[in-house]
């Protein structure tokens, strides 16, 4: 029987139109939210995504501005820039694309972004408020991924949950969001042993990797979640997640596909948190 899929383009596009009400609401307040999409250099993906933040606002109502750096961009300048939209009162979020160029330190890019306007939340004041549970703004990844179960009705509550990828963005800060749902947490990275084991356990299977298919129909247990937020561009050109979906999907409960999976749901969560962030900032 094959997996129910999880379309996170549907979620994400429901999530997009309350988000719209909600913006034409703040309007009429007088609050107009606000977000700085910074962009340095010329990666084609990077372009993309910047694209899609952009195309989002337009569709939602909020303002948005774009500073679009070249490729040989100061680690002064940018910091520059960086404080000036901190201070602009105009600017609720501001986000900066990742990865920049390796020159940049993107550390400490990170950590000059204010923290009420970090709408990644990778900012350290955030990312420990999210570790205590007490937080303003999650992480779009992990937090649409969070969604995207909640909407399909799955209990996370004392499940075996496995994360493999144990990234900033995303593979810890998931682990993190699934405990605090009271799952069971184990995280997988490139130093595990038996990977294919560790999977098998899995009730609830995130794949944040950056491996073209790693996950193979044989690693999951019949009828797990199976949520796959990896994208790959094989040489072809064709866009491919961390999990063999063909595989999959005859053995998974539910699946999300790539593209229309996670990523969707990325945007719509860095949406929530722009308007979050103008909110809180009144
Ligand atoms: P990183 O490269 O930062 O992290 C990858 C993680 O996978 C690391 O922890 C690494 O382990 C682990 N890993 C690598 N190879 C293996 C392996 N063979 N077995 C087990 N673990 C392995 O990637 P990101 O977390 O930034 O991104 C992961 C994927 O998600 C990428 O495909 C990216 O494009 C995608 N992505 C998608 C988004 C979306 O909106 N859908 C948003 C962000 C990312 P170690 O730590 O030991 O090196």
């Amino acid at each position: 029987m094959s997996a129910k899929i999880l379309d996170g383009k549907a979620v994400s596009a429901r999530l997009k139109d309350e988000l719209k009400e909600e913006v034409a609401t703040l309007k009429q307040q007088g609050i107009q939210p606000g977000l700085a999409v910074i962009i340095v250099g010329d990666d084609p993906a990077s372009r993309i995504y910047v694209n899609n933040k952009k195309k989002a606002c337009e569709y939602i109502g909020i303002h948005s501005e774009e500073y679009a750096l070249p490729a040989e961009t100061t680690q002064e300048e940018l910091l520059a820039l960086v404080d000036k939209l901190n201070h602009k009162a105009d600017i609720h979020g501001i986000l900066c694309q990742l990865p920049l160029p390796k020159h940049l330190d993107e550390e400490a890019v990170i950590a000059a972004i204010s923290p009420k306007k970090d709408v990644d939340a990778f900012h350290p004041v955030n990312v420990g408020k999210i570790m205590i549970g007490n937080f303003d703004f999650l992480p779009c990844t992990p937090a649409g991924v969070m969604e995207l179960i909640a909407e399909a009705g799955i209990e996370i509550a004392g499940k075996e949950c496995v994360v493999v990828g144990r990234s900033n963005i995303v593979g810890k800060p998931q682990a993190m969001l699934l405990l605090h749902q009271h799952g069971t947490v184990t995280i997988c990275h490139s130093r595990t042993k038996n990977l294919a084991e560790v999977c098998r356990r899995a009730d609830i299977l995130v794949a944040a990797v950056g491996v073209p298919e790693l996950i193979k129909g044989d690693m999951i247990k019949p009828g797990a979640v199976v949520i796959d937020v990896g994208m790959n561009r094989l040489p072809d050109k064709k866009l491919v997640g961390d999990v063999d979906f063909e595989a999959a999907k005859e053995v998974a409960g539910a699946i999300t596909p790539v593209p229309g999976g996670v990523g969707p749901m990325t945007i719509a969560t860095l949406m929530k948190n722009t308007v979050r962030a103008a909110t809180i900032a009144q």
